[in-house]
């Protein structure tokens, strides 16, 4: 009987199996890296990304890169993941995570040619994954959640080389300050900061405010600039008819008529401005618009407002005064009503703001970022994001690791020591994984111009003389030990940054087959990453 073809999938499905499918993963996800690589530590150097719409981003933070370049290759979006996850877990550290997981694959890749099985090497990796979390609990130093200092060299720690050098300490002050404040027990969340952006003066006039601060202005001159004793109202309807559709007519045919027309729609309004008078409230924030009558009518009764506010700003309004968020004007009462001592318009340059401050909760705190352009308060806006982030790691968790690479080449000694007692094939992948955490100190180093070579062989040795603090200090360029140095870390970000960085190149290494059903849209055909539109 002749062979009759099986036919498995339809014909449009393309199939990358075994080697070349490894290599083609692998080799994506190295590039992901390489991308991200020249901007680590404090010395590295910013990317400027440009959007379709020529939207312009000058950046060294990790994650922003990589999530504006519109990555498309499977096994590179994963590495984009690695950085997300490390983002949201830890608010820093995303550059590290992914140069890791990088450089796993690429040594990872020296294993598969010297004919090792990816097993056996995802194995080694998960041994070197758990030891490392284990070590590093052991290096890791405890500190005291009232150390501000400490907490302030943490916060500077994060900041350095992120254009927000000049103003590091006023900074540091304000995240400590500002995280001190929403500080609930143990608990804190980062979403009660909120931070707002205004253009026109210097990086050192940022400053923190107790309350919140809104980028609207009131909607009329009339109304009064400021309310002591704010009683607000949170609604997220318009203030004004529904806009009536293309095709409705009105026939009108009498100057009466007009009048009564018109008067008719200014009944509808006025009973709405009434309403929410009859509440008690004196400052209004709508999530929608307010029409010009009911404008004059809120400046006449003396009623504060401001029109469209986002949602995300309403619901920190609410949570800061204790307001609720109305979506019926029947339910308007006294009860859904908020508090603060006062609401106030306030210019900065051409910038006007609502400044809401002494809420019922004390823990509503704004970052009022300043800075001479736009991409300068965006940068700085990432850098004080990630100080945040580290500070309230290091509070959740309480450990903190010495910086500049020192905890790296520890944990590399140590997991060289460990690898002593395995198997020999999963010996040598333990030491594929101590060195790929040696190539952050020797990143650190080649960022800065400094002979990575020099500075790994010196860090070793004092490693092995017992100096466990023992790190690149780039702001002398010399090896010292980094605690005293000031440059410090939290634990979290390189726990979670190995965790994640091991499992998603254990993944990659397993897969041995990839089908894609739509190619083009896949990413797969040319190896790679589609750089950002605009540049080529
Ligand atoms: P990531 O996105 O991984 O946080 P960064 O560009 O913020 O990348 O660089 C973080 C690295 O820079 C860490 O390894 C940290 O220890 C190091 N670092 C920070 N400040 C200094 C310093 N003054 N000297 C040496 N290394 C530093
Ligand atoms: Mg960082």
């Amino acid at each position: 009987m002749p062979d009759k073809p099986v036919i498995l999938m339809p014909e449009d499905i393309q199939r990358i199996m075994g080697k070349d499918a490894q290599r083609n993963n692998i080799l994506a996800a190295r590039m992901v890296a390489e991308v991200v690589k020249t901007t680590l530590g404090p010395k590295g150097m910013d990317k400027m990304l440009v959007s379709p719409t020529n939207e312009i981003i000058v950046t060294n933070d990790g994650v922003t890169i990589l999530d504006k370049m519109q990555i498309e290759h499977p096994a590179a979006k994963m590495m984009v993941e690695v950085a997300k996850t490390q983002e949201s877990e830890v608010g820093d550290g995303t550059t590290t995570a992914v140069m890791l997981a990088g450089k796993l694959l690429e040594n990872a890749e020296k294993l598969l040619d010297r004919k090792i099985h990816p097993t056996v090497i995802t194995k080694g990796y998960r041994l070197a994954a758990e030891k490392s979390q284990e070590i590093l609990n052991d290096i890791a130093i405890r500190i005291a959640p009232d150390n501000d200092e400490v907490l302030k060299q943490i916060a500077m720690t994060a900041m350095t080389g992120k254009g927000a050098e000049d103003a590091k300490e006023n900074f540091a002050e304000i995240i400590v300050r500002a995280i001190k404040q929403i500080k609930d027990g143990n608990k804190i969340d980062i979403d009660d900061v909120k931070i707002e952006k205004s253009k026109g003066e210097g990086i050192k006039d940022t400053e923190l405010i107790s309350g919140i601060i809104l980028a609207k202005e009131r909607i009329s001159q009339d109304m009064p600039y400021k309310i002591d004793g704010a009683r607000i109202a949170l609604i997220d309807f318009p203030v004004e008819l529904r806009n009536p559709g293309i095709d409705t007519k009105v026939s009108i045919s009498s100057p009466e008529q007009l009048q009564s027309f018109l008067y008719e729609e200014e009944k509808v309004i006025k009973e709405m401005v009434d309403k929410i008078k009859l509440s008690g409230a004196n400052a209004l924030f709508c999530q929608k618009g307010i029409d010009d009558v009911a404008q004059y009518l809120f400046a006449k009764a003396g009623i504060y407002a401001c029109r469209r506010v986002a949602r995300s700003d309403m619901e920190k309004i609410a949570k800061a005064s204790g307001a609720k968020i109305v979506s019926n004007l029947s339910e308007l009462t006294p009860f859904e009503l908020g508090a603060s001592k006062t609401v106030e318009e306030v210019k900065h340059g051409n910038d006007e703001f609502t400044y809401i401050r002494g809420c019922q909760n004390p823990r509503a705190v704004t970052i009022l970022v300043r800075g001479g352009t736009e991409h300068v308060i965006d940068e700085i806006e990432r850098a004080i994001r990630d100080g945040l982030g580290d500070v309230i790691c290091s509070l959740k968790f309480g450990m903190v690791v010495p910086g500049g690479g020192a905890v790296e080449i520890e944990l590399a000694k140590r997991l060289r020591e460990f690898s002593q007692g395995l198997s020999g094939r999963e010996q040598l992948a333990v030491e594929e994984f101590a060195s790929a955490l040696e190539f952050i100190p020797s990143t650190l180093a080649e960022n800065a111009g400094i002979d990575p070579i020099d500075v790994l062989t010196e860090l070793k040795s004092r490693h092995d003389a017992g100096d466990k603090n023992a790190g690149l200090n780039l702001f002398t360029n010399k090896v010292e030990d980094t605690i005293a140095a000031k440059i410090i870390e939290p634990l979290k970000i390189k726990t979670q940054a190995i965790n994640s960085a091991s499992e998603v190149a254990t993944m990659i290494l397993r897969i041995d087959d990839v089908i894609a059903s739509d190619i083009k849209k896949s990413g797969m055909r040319n190896v790679g990453i589609n750089g950002m539109q605009g540049i080529d």
